[in-house]
C-alpha cells in the first residue's frame, strides 16, 4: 500500500514532536507500505518568517517573500529525515525543486499544475521513506512559489493524487473535522464524515482545518481524505463523495476574521462598470468574494465587495491607479468586519434555513451588513467583534451540537 501522510505545523513544533510524526511514519513502513510523508513549516515559523521580511521592509516583493518562505518547509523536511535516520530507517527528504512541482507563477498564491513522480518513485523503490516540503512549487522562472497559507494540504493531495495513493491522511491538533472551530465554539461536535462540497465550502469561508484547495483537488481526483490527530489515535473524519448518514440541514459553522469590504461610491450606472472594476482586479490577481451593488440613483451606484486580507491592500492600490477609467468618487475600506456562514447540503430542498439564521442573529442584536448565498450555504458579514457570539449562538440555534 502507498500512504501519504501530511503533518501541519504544530505536529512537528519540536524535537518532542518530530520524533513522535517520525515513529508513527515507521510503524506504517515497517508494517511494509510505501511511505510518502509531506510536512508544514515547525510550529509558527511561517508567521515569523513573514514578520522578518516585515521588519526588514514593511512591502516586501511576493518574490522575494516566497524566497523566503520555503526555508520554513525546508528545515522541518530535513530535520525529520534526521530523526528517522537516528531511528535506523532510511529516509530522504525533497524540495519542491527536487520533485518537480510546477505551478503557475503568481508567488504567494500559486496553483500546482504537475507534479514529476520520477524522483519519488525512485526513491521509494529502494525503501525510503520520502519526506516532502509542502507549501511550496516552481514555476515556469524557476522560481519558487508558495500555495497561499495552510497549502501543505493541498501539495499533500496533489501527490497523492499523482501517485494514485491508497491513503491519505492529514494530520492536525484536533482530531478532525468539527461543526464549527472548536476553539471558537466549545460546544462543536466532532463529524465522522463529511462530503467534499460541504467540506469545500467550510475550508472556503474560514474552517482552516483543510485549505480549500486540497478539498477541491480531492473532488477532482477522487482521493478519500483523512482528517485526524497526530497526538491521539481517534479515528478522525472521512472526507469523501456521498456520506452514509442523511444529509444534514446544517452540517457546520464557518468563521472568517480576515475579510475586509471595500466599498466604491459613486459609479457611473450604465452597462460595462461591473465589467472594468472587477476585471482590473481580476488581471492583479486580487480574488472577490461576496459583492454587493445597489440600486442605480442620479445615474450613479455603489459597488461593496469583499477580499481576503492579504489582498486588500493590492485591491485597493487597483482601484486607486484606475480612478480615472473607472470613474468613482470615493472608495471606503472596513477592515474590522468577519464572514459567518452555515453550510450543509440538505439546505437544498429545504426553505427557511436562512431566516432561522437570520433571526439568529436579531436576537442577539447583531447587524448584517453583506449576505450571500449558494444551494448548500448562506454567508453573512457583520462586524468582527460580533463574530464569536454569532458562531455559538448560530451552532446553538440550529441544534448542531446534538
Ligand atoms: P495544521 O498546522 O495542522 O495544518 P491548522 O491550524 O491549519 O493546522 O488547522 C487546524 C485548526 O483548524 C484547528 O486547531 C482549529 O482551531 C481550526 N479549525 C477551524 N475550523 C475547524 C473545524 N470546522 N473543525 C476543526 N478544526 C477547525
Ligand atoms: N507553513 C505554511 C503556513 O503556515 C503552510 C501550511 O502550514 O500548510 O501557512
Ligand atoms: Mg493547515
Amino acid at each position: 500500500m502507498l500512504v501519504v501522510k501530511k503533518f501541519g505545523g504544530t505536529s512537528v513544533a519540536n524535537k518532542e514532536r518530530i520524533y513522535n510524526v517520525a515513529r508513527r511514519c515507521i510503524e506504517d513502513y515497517n508494517a511494509g507500505n510505501d511511505v510518502v510523508v509531506i510536512l508544514s513549516a515547525m510550529g509558527k515559523m511561517t508567521d515569523e518568517l513573514i514578520e522578518k521580511a516585515k521588519d526588514i521592509n514593511p512591502n516586501p516583493s511576493r518574490r522575494e517573500l516566497d524566497m523566503l518562505l520555503t526555508v520554513g518547509e525546508q528545515t522541518s523536511v530535513s530535520l525529520m529525515a534526521m530523526a528517522m535516520a537516528n531511528l535506523g530507517v532510511p529516509a530522504i527528504s525533497l524540495n519542491a525543486f527536487q520533485v518537480s512541482m510546477h505551478t503557475t507563477s503568481n508567488y504567494g498564491n500559486a496553483r500546482l499544475k504537475r507534479i514529476d513522480t520520477e524522483r519519488i518513485s525512485h526513491e521509494l523503490e529502494s525503501r525510503k521513506i520520502v519526506i516532502i516540503t509542502g507549501f511550496q512549487g516552481v514555476n515556469k522562472y524557476d522560481d519558487y512559489t508558495t500555495l497561499g497559507r495552510g497549502g501543505s494540504d493541498t501539495t499533500a493531495v496533489a501527490i497523492a493524487a499523482a501517485l494514485r495513493a491508497d491513503k491519505c491522511e492529514i494530520y492536525t491538533d484536533v482530531d478532525g473535522v468539527y461543526t464549527a472551530d472548536p476553539r471558537i465554539v466549545k460546544k462543536a461536535r466532532k463529524l465522522n464524515e463529511i462530503t467534499y462540497d460541504e467540506m469545500l465550502d467550510l475550508a472556503t469561508l474560514g474552517a482552516g482545518v483543510l485549505h480549500n484547495r486540497s478539498v477541491e483537488m480531492a473532488k477532482k481526483y477522487g482521493v478519500t481524505l483523512v482528517v485526524r490527530s497526530s497526538l491521539t489515535n481517534e479515528e478522525g473524519t472521512i472526507v469523501k463523495e456521498d456520506v452514509k448518514v442523511e444529509k444534514m440541514l446544517v452540517s457546520g459553522v464557518a468563521v472568517d476574521k480576515s475579510a475586509e469590504r471595500i466599498s466604491i461610491i459613486g459609479l457611473e450606472d450604465k452597462p460595462g462598470t461591473a465589467f472594468r472594476v472587477f476585471d482590473a482586479l481580476a488581471k492583479a490577481n486580487v480574488n472577490v468574494d461576496m459583492i454587493l451593488q445597489s440600486v442605480g440613483r442620479d445615474n450613479t451606484k455603489d459597488i461593496s465587495f469583499t477580499v481576503d486580507g492579504n489582498f486588500g491592500e493590492d485591491a485597493l492600490k487597483v482601484l486607486e491607479e484606475n480612478q480615472a477609467r473607472l470613474k468613482y468618487q470615493n472608495i471606503e475600506m472596513e477592515k474590522n468586519v468577519a464572514k459567518v456562514s452555515i453550510v450543509g447540503a440538505g439546505m437544498m430542498s429545504n426553505p427557511g434555513v436562512a431566516a432561522k439564521m437570520f433571526e439568529c442573529l436579531y436576537n442577539e442584536h447583531i447587524n448584517i451588513k453583506m449576505i450571500s448565498t449558494s444551494e448548500i450555504r448562506v454567508t453573512v458579514l457583520i462586524d468582527v467583534n460580533d463574530a464569536e457570539k454569532a458562531a455559538n449562538a448560530i451552532h446553538d440555534i440550529f441544534g448542531l451540537d446534538e
